[in-house]
């Protein structure tokens, strides 16, 4: 084989390191896993099946610069040491996605933004899985692309692609690429410019010609400033819920429109797509035009859009308890995502908000929180930006510093037709795991009620 003997770093042995490794062993290098920390015991044992050598608390520098690549976790940042010490060696360090798109000749569906990605990607794949493609779901779900690609191939991959990934990605090329949307999340990896982030985004659509689609948002403030500045290779397709002449998708009243030049136009009313909110409908407009780009006919579109289950902890409906719905949007991390779980609430909200803040701007949401919110509960261990800003605008705002007492809290404040909603706006180190335990915990809670 023509890379045999040759030497590939993989930084950070988590699942895209794992697959990375195992990819590039069937590719012929000779792989090291190297990680920062501790690799987990089932990690080892399967790096050990597949005679992968690993070391684990640290990477040795001069098994770094052995490498003839490296390829590195999108958790390890940029300017870390060690990736320093291998660029400055003029030794390549590529992401994962990047990795494994040498290896296939799949089309890539590649989905992005800073919010709505998991769902979308989602809902893309169901559509295609209905439309009887072989397609499968990749990227920052599941299994990684690279051990999808090691473990044979499919005519699709459909790849949801985080900011971070892309940062790694060079000659990567996406066939049909989503662009959601662009608004502040992770900007301490991005030097606290909006621009740089913006720039990371827009690299979705980085070598793409004419041949190849980029789906983008006319709505998103950001995207529009960058596509004014910068012309794309790709071919361009818009949706809007604002305005209807141009666009791939629109809203007709209260029917979601697609007019995807080369397809007969159809529509479907906004009340028959399985999920709610106005963020969905963004979804669903971004996955229905990737897909009839694809050649998907209308009948899988309007099916896989009418009857997508969803996914736990984004906008998750739990239960009703004394006339009272409790939502599940553990994953609203970030306040623009915040900003629509309190928009898709119908009547009064009590809302559980906080965390591990990541520089919030609370007043951005304090005209949908005079609106609908009767009550705040703060389930944070540090509550003092939120009662900054919302002291005094809310009845009610108390401090919770664990998913029962929340639960309960917002319980007693809560009247018959409100909605118990967490859609905390921020990361959920502070008290829980992550934002599955978080959401879980909550779920739970709400269950004993
Ligand atoms: P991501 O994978 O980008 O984090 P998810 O689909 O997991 O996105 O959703 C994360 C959060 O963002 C959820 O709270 C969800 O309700 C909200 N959300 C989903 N789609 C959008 C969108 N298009 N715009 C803004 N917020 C969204």
């Amino acid at each position: 084989m023509e890379t045999k003997g040759k030497r590939l770093v993989v930084l950070g042995a988590g699942e895209s390191g794992i697959g990375a490794a195992i990819l590039g062993a069937r590719e012929g290098y000779c792989v090291l896993v190297s990680d920062s920390g501790m690799i987990a015991d089932s990690r080892k044992a399967e790096l050990e099946a597949n005679a992968i050598a690993w070391e684990e608390n640290g990477h040795t520098l001069e098994r770094m610069l052995e490498a003839e690549l490296v390829v590195k976790s999108p958790g390890i940042p940029a300017n870390a040491p060690v990736i320093s010490a291998v660029r400055g060696r003029g030794i390549p360090v590529i992401g994962e996605i990047e990795f494994a798109s040498r290896y296939t000749h799949a089309k890539l569906v590649c989905i992005t933004g800073s919010n709505g990605k998991t769902t979308t990607t989602s809902l893309i794949h169901h559509i295609m899985l209905k439309a009887g493609l072989d397609a499968a779901l990749a990227g920052n779900i599941g299994a990684s692309f690279a051990r999808q690609v090691a473990q044979g191939e499919h005519a699709y991959y459909v790849l949801e692609i985080s900011s971070f990934q892309l940062d790694d990605m060079y000659d990567f090329k996406a066939d049909v690429a989503v662009l959601l949307n662009i608004t502040p999340d992770h900007l301490d990896r991005y030097e606290h410019q909006m621009a740089n982030y913006v720039r990371a985004k827009f690299r979705i659509a980085q070598n793409m010609t004419s041949a190849d689609s980029l789906v983008y948002c006319a709505d998103d403030a950001e995207t529009m400033n960058y596509l004014k500045e910068h012309s794309l290779g790709a071919r361009l397709l818009s949706v809007s819920q604002r305005v209807a002449s141009g666009q791939a998708a629109y809203l007709s009243g209260q029917t979601l429109q697609f007019a995807v030049p080369g397809v007969p136009p159809f529509g479907i009313a906004v009340d028959e797509l399985s999920l709610r909110g106005r963020h969905n409908v963004y979804n669903a407009m971004a996955a229905g035009v990737a897909v009839l780009v694809l050649g998907v006919p209308e009948v899988a579109v309007r099916e896989g859009l009418m009857d997508f289950k969803g996914i736990a902890h984004r906008f998750e409906f739990v239960r009703s308890v004394g006339g009272v719905a409790y939502i599940n949007d553990s994953k609203a991390t970030n306040i623009d995502s915040a900003w629509y779980g309190l928009d898709s609430v119908k009547g009064g909200v009590v809302w559980i908000a906080g965390g591990t803040d990541k520089g919030n701007d609370y007043r951005t949401l304090l005209p949908l929180v005079r609106e609908k919110v009767r009550g705040i509960v703060c389930l944070t261990t540090d509550s003092g930006k939120l009662h900054a800003c919302y002291d005094g605008v809310v009845p009610q705002i108390v401090d919770a510093h664990s998913a029962s007492d929340a639960v309960k809290a917002a319980q007693g404040m809560a009247k018959a037709g409100d909605t118990v909603l967490l859609s905390p706006a921020c990361a959920s180190f502070d008290l829980f795991k992550n934002y599955e335990d978080r959401g879980d915990q909550f779920k739970r809670c709400v269950m004993e009620l």
